[in-house]
């Protein structure tokens, strides 16, 4: 028998199937992890396909050295997609498997962690006698006594009630009244416990919704787009449709943007599933991912809510995948194979014949034109429930609280809301997007601003040790006194990183108690969760934090938000720009009022006449995504058409920039003359916006295509330029999440 096995080397050159020999008492199966060897070294490899003749010269096939596990550690479905992602990412087919594990596999880096349990060999009517004949030795009669269950304790628990229990269980063992057994453990990420409540009767939209999506468990569908406004009960729609899948014998996946940001939903799942629900996130350790990644390999967990990366869980028999908030730009692999999270999900939804919901308050725009046009079925929950009232909106223009002689962050609307929340009781979230920008220090004479000396990016003041931090890549450097470039004294931190609103508000609002959410304040592993479950309880009346406070949480004595600065995402060099800071503004709103008390939002801007603010002031999704979608087509942007740009990273600039410039000469040089030059709307090799990052300079050569079938040949091709020789690093991009 001989094996086609892909080794793990990723290289374009190597990517192709090799032949193996099995050595007779091995048992090998498809997607088996194996050792062999290759050339001079061994290396990893999957297992693709058995088969019984070698197609050249037996002599010169190597045999399989060992496998790794004993167990298929890919499921054929996943290989399957595997050679999808191939030939959707350009990448070699190594690289799509290597998605389908957990990091830590590879290599063997992790080792199964084992812990050893003891049991009573003894029969049940014997016990008695035995604890008799055990004379004055107290310990081995108290552990027969512990053990006379005939069930299995781990030593640790014994441990803890016996000292030194090792010496009277290896008497018993020696004895055979007792044995020892290893097995293996997995350790769990939970955090807490928490108590399951009842159901809720369900709304008639959610009834709507499941009657919908429900049937379509027993019958494939196109995807599902559930449009439902913040507070409409997503999440029980969500665990009706996981337990049906569940009763019928059937997995489900639960796609979230970030872990961190949905705890709540989290222990809602956990809540109604308890232990056969998994997480797999970055927040996990390596052990922990191995751990929960088995879980769900053999079977023991059914359900799995996890962050882009889950869509390629091993979960057999799928019933359904869930991508919520599905508009986020998490779901976009910013590394290579750069795949997308919703493309996968509708393609493995396809495949398995699961149920592929997306669910947002505000979808994307590629999502609703893909329901618009009827690819996707539209669903829909237009009111909250319990027939809650959306919140009021208010938009403050800024300009104007200039010009009335206010300079402080807080415009008077603001602040008189703030004082009536909190004389009443109640809890307000204040929510300033993105710190850095905010609190980059710039000097107010010569207008010098200070930026990283590794990255072409400001760097952000922290007050608590007064220094200078770089977002990009963490360099820090203390504060100057005074500016490096005209010497001056007036250097100081420029507008409102969350920090300084704290500051602000503690002095406005002494004893109100206030909690900042911010990357500084929840760099610990719980420190989310304790964070949030602080606030839940009360012990501070205003929660303020960045774009981690926007989403998902649901806090019902929360009457009051605000959004501090409005503009800033609306003002970054994106096309996207709108899109998101419409998104953020609904998704901020939403965390009002979702209790019994009514909800108030202070939207602070510059642009209150912007279609994206005022969009975000009626909360009018149809409305926004006419005017976006119109804008899109006749500005020539996605979906319309597609963002490309090979990225060239090198030590020197001028290496980057000579690479981007031959990139595009080369582009030039080979489609000018071809149909495809059609597709390209326009190419330009730069500097990228961001020119340096962790001391390597950045150029691009920037090309926005046509959506066509014959695009996919042009990226083929352009995909392949990637592989030759230049003096920079050079990376294809296709619709990055950023372009900076
Ligand atoms: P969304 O994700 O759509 O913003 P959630 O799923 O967070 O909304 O639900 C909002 C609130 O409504 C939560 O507190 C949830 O417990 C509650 N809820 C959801 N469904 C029901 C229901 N059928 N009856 C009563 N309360 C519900
Ligand atoms: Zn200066
Ligand atoms: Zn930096």
């Amino acid at each position: 028998m001989y094996a086609e096995i892909i080794v793990d080397i990723a290289s374009e050159q190597v990517d192709r199937v090799f032949t193996y020999s099995i050595p007779d008492s091995m048992k090998l199966q498809p997607g088996m992890r194996v050792r062999v060897p290759f050339g001079p070294r061994e290396k990893e490899g999957f297992v693709i396909r058995l088969k019984d003749q070698a197609d050249y010269d037996e002599n010169k096939i190597k045999p399989v050295l060992s496998t790794l596990e004993d167990y298929p550690a890919l499921l054929p479905q996943l290989m399957e997609l595997a050679w999808e992602i191939r030939e959707r990412c350009h990448c070699p087919l190594c690289e799509a498997l290597r998605l389908m594990l957990p990091a830590e596999m590879r290599g063997g880096r992790i080792k199964i962690k084992t812990e050893e349990y003891a049991r009573l060999l003894i029969p049940q009517d014997r016990i008695d006698e035995a604890i008799q004949k055990q004379g004055r030795a107290n310990k081995r009669k108290l552990l027969i006594t512990l053990l006379s269950d005939g069930q299995y304790h781990s030593l640790e628990e014994l441990r803890g009630m016996i000292s030194n229990v090792r010496d009277p269980l290896n008497y018993l063992v020696e004895k055979e009244m007792a044995e020892i057994v290893e097995q293996e453990t997995l350790r769990s990420p939970f955090y807490g416990r928490v108590d399951a409540p009842p159901d809720p009767e369900l709304t008639a939209e959610q009834t709507e919704v499941l009657s919908e999506l429900l049937p379509a468990l027993q019958q494939p569908q196109r995807p599902f787009l559930l449009h439902g406004v913040t507070g409409s009960g997503k999440t029980e729609v969500y665990i009706r449709l996981v337990r049906k899948a569940l009763e019928m014998g059937k997995g489900a996946i639960i796609l979230v943007p970030e872990i961190v940001l949905t705890p709540q939903m989290i222990n809602w799942f956990r809540s109604r599933f308890g232990d056969t629900m998994a997480v797999l996130h970055s927040r996990l350790s390596a052990g922990e991912r191995f751990d929960e990644w088995r879980r769900i390999r053999k079977g023991l967990a059914r359900i799995v809510i996890g962050a882009r990366s889950a869509v390629f869980a091993p979960v057999e028999n799928l019933g359904a995948i869930i991508v919520d908030e599905e508009h986020e730009q998490t779901y976009l692999s910013e590394r290579f194979p750069q795949y997308d999270a919703r493309e996968i999900a509708a393609s493995r939804g396809k495949r398995e014949g699961a149920v592929v919901l997306f669910s947002s308050a505000t979808p994307s725009i590629y999502s609703y034109a893909m329901a618009r046009r009827g690819d996707y079925i539209l669903i829909e929950m237009p009111h909250r429930v319990k027939n809650r009232p959306m919140p009021t909106i208010h938009l403050v223009d800024m300009r104007e609280e200039l010009r009335r002689g206010n300079h402080s962050m807080f415009s008077g609307l603001l602040t008189q809301k703030l004082e009536e929340c909190i004389s009443k009781g109640q809890q307000a979230m204040l929510f300033l997007n993105r710190r850095g920008y905010a609190s980059s220090v710039c000097c107010r004479k010569c207008g010098e601003t200070i930026k990283c000396n590794y990255c072409d990016v400001s760097m952000t003041y922290h007050s608590v040790d007064q220094t200078l931090r770089c977002h990009y890549c963490g360099a820090v450097k203390p504060m100057p006194k005074n500016c490096p470039s005209c010497e001056s004294v007036y250097i100081r931190p420029m507008g409102t990183g969350t920090q300084k609103v704290e500051e602000e508000l503690n002095k406005r609002f002494p004893g109100a108690g206030i909690i900042r959410m911010d990357v500084d304040t929840t760099a610990g592993k719980n420190a989310h969760f304790e964070l949030v479950d602080r606030f839940r309880a009360g012990q501070a009346k205003i929660l303020l934090g960045t774009q981690m406070i926007a989403k998902g949480l649901d806090f019902p004595q929360v009457t009051l938000v605000g959004a501090v600065m409005a503009d800033l995402t609306l003002n970054f060099p994106d096309y996207r720009a709108p899109e998101r800071t419409f998104q953020l503004l609904v998704q901020v709103a939403g965390r009002a009022g979702r209790g019994e008390k009514p909800g108030e939002v202070v939207i602070q801007t510059y642009q209150p006449d912007h279609y994206a603010i005022a969009a975000a002031k009626t909360q009018n999704y149809r409305n926004y995504f006419t005017q976006e979608f119109e804008r899109r087509k006749s500005d020539l942007y996605p979906p319309f058409t597609m963002m490309v740009r090979f990225l060239c990273e090198a030590k020197e600039m001028q290496m980057a920039r000579e690479t981007a410039e031959e990139l595009k000469q080369r582009i030039i040089h080979e489609f000018a003359d071809t149909p495809l030059w059609r597709r390209i709307l326009f190419i330009r090799a730069d500097e990228a916006p961001i020119n340096r990052i962790q001391d390597r300079c950045r150029a691009h050569v920037l090309m926005k295509l046509l959506n066509h079938p014959d695009t996919d040949r042009l990226l083929a091709k352009l995909q392949e330029m990637t592989g030759d020789e230049y003096p920079a690093r050079v990376q294809l991009e296709i619709n990055p999440a950023s372009l900076a």
